[in-house]
């Protein structure tokens, strides 16, 4: 049995790298670490190196880990030296055992409970863990962490629709560090496993189970999502550098009341006028140029910054003042400038809080991402296993 599963295992390595069921996650992206503790929640696990089986880790038990002066894992079960290592295997013995993880930071950080397999090897960084891990058990995470646990069953299942996309187009988005993706924002948030706070996660995903978004040509949909458009999408050149045909602007009233759609923020007008001149010399001698800045003005989505010569994307502006959005107005108040914005995110691709009040309004999946992905349609991928 112990040398079974390791064998299914090196199978499933196998297998991703000839184009992948399971998704390899690397989790806790965002911290570094340099020792943890793991304790087994529910089912039994056991812990392998490359060259074989170490020992089981039972419901309740805890293991730590810690790496030493020469980078090598330093393994203890309840206590017990277990040996030193280079990479360690954490396996499940079914899909529904979970466990807890505690990394052990300079920062504290929050335990998170996964379900799936484990890598943890050392990098530079510290302590590198992956979750492998079936795609719909995934995406129920990335639901709970991107949407929270309280929306409509009809909306998790149109995130559920984007998201898997979104991991079917990304597998590879950090192949060169030998994982699929980041538990991030850079990729998706997926902070642990779907507790079962709301049935209408698990429904929204097994509703919808194996279904993606591809074009009129059959092609992978790319499917970007935010949190408010502000009440007009973006497009995708006006945030990066790239511009994909399938994003055109269009207007939505959905999201135009809701909580996100506006917001203000003030800049000491000195503060802006010299970024504006350090790092686009602009000229700040020039009086009429510097009314322009100090009242320029976005009824529509706008990609530059008063005139597109002066060569300012709205986009360093944002990343430069930390702005909610790039869709805002400029008003001069004394020594300040009022920022007044509207949305919150890029703009592009789907709009949460417009698509949460379609939901309210009635509206079914379909006709959600009908709106929100104009060409789109939906398809049956071969890519996820379910673990239910
Ligand atoms: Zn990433
Ligand atoms: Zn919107």
């Amino acid at each position: 049995m112990k040398n079974l599963k390791f064998l299914i295992l090196l199978l499933t390595f196998y297998s991703l790298q000839s184009g992948a069921q399971n998704l390899r996650v690397k989790i806790f992206s965002e911290s570094q670490f340099n020792s943890l503790s793991t304790e087994a929640i529910h089912g039994n696990y056991q812990i392998h190196s490359p060259s074989g089986y170490i020992a089981e880790y039972n419901e309740g038990q805890s293991l730590h880990l810690q790496l030493n002066t020469s980078k090598k894992l330093h393994l203890t079960k309840n206590g017990e030296f277990l040996g030193l290592f280079d990479t360690l295997f954490i396996l499940q013995s079914n899909h529904q055992d979970y466990l807890k993880i505690k990394p052990e930071g300079k920062v504290t950080i929050k335990p998170r409970q996964y379900e799936g397999d484990f890598e943890v090897t050392a990098n530079q960084r510290g302590i590198q863990l992956l979750n492998l891990v079936f795609t719909e058990s995934y995406l129920e995470g990335v639901l709970r962490s991107e949407a929270g646990t309280r929306c409509a069953k009809e909306y998790y299942k149109v995130q559920a629709i984007i998201s898997r996309t979104f991991a079917k187009n990304n597998v590879d988005k950090h192949e060169k560090d030998g994982f699929f993706l980041c538990d991030a924002v850079h990729c998706q948030a997926y902070y642990g496993r779907y507790n079962g706070e709301s049935k209408a996660i698990n429904e929204g995903v097994k509703d919808t189970y194996g279904l993606v978004l591809v074009d009129s040509a059959g092609k992978s949909f790319p499917t970007f999502f935010s949190a408010n458009c502000g009440g007009q999408s973006a497009e995708t050149d006006q945030i990066w550098n790239v511009s994909l045909p399938n994003y055109v602007s269009r207007p939505d009233t959905f999201c135009i009341h809701t909580r996100q759609a506006n917001w203000e923020q003030y800049i000491a007008k000195k503060e802006f006028l010299e970024y504006l001149s350090k790092n686009f010399f602009f000229d700040l001698n020039d009086e009429f140029l510097v009314y322009k800045a100090l009242n320029f003005e976005q009824k529509q989505r706008k990609t530059f910054f008063i005139d597109p010569s002066l060569g300012i994307p709205l986009r360093d502006i944002r990343a430069a003042f930390n702005l909610r959005s790039t869709f805002f107005s400029c008003e001069p108040v004394g020594e300040k400038i009022l920022l007044k914005g509207k949305g919150f995110g890029h703009g592009i691709g789907l709009c949460q809080e417009g698509a949460m009040e379609m939901v309210g309004q009635g509206k079914t999946y379909n006709e959600i991402l009908k709106f929100y992905f104009k060409g789109s349609k939906l398809s049956t991928s071969a890519f996820p296993i379910n673990h239910w």
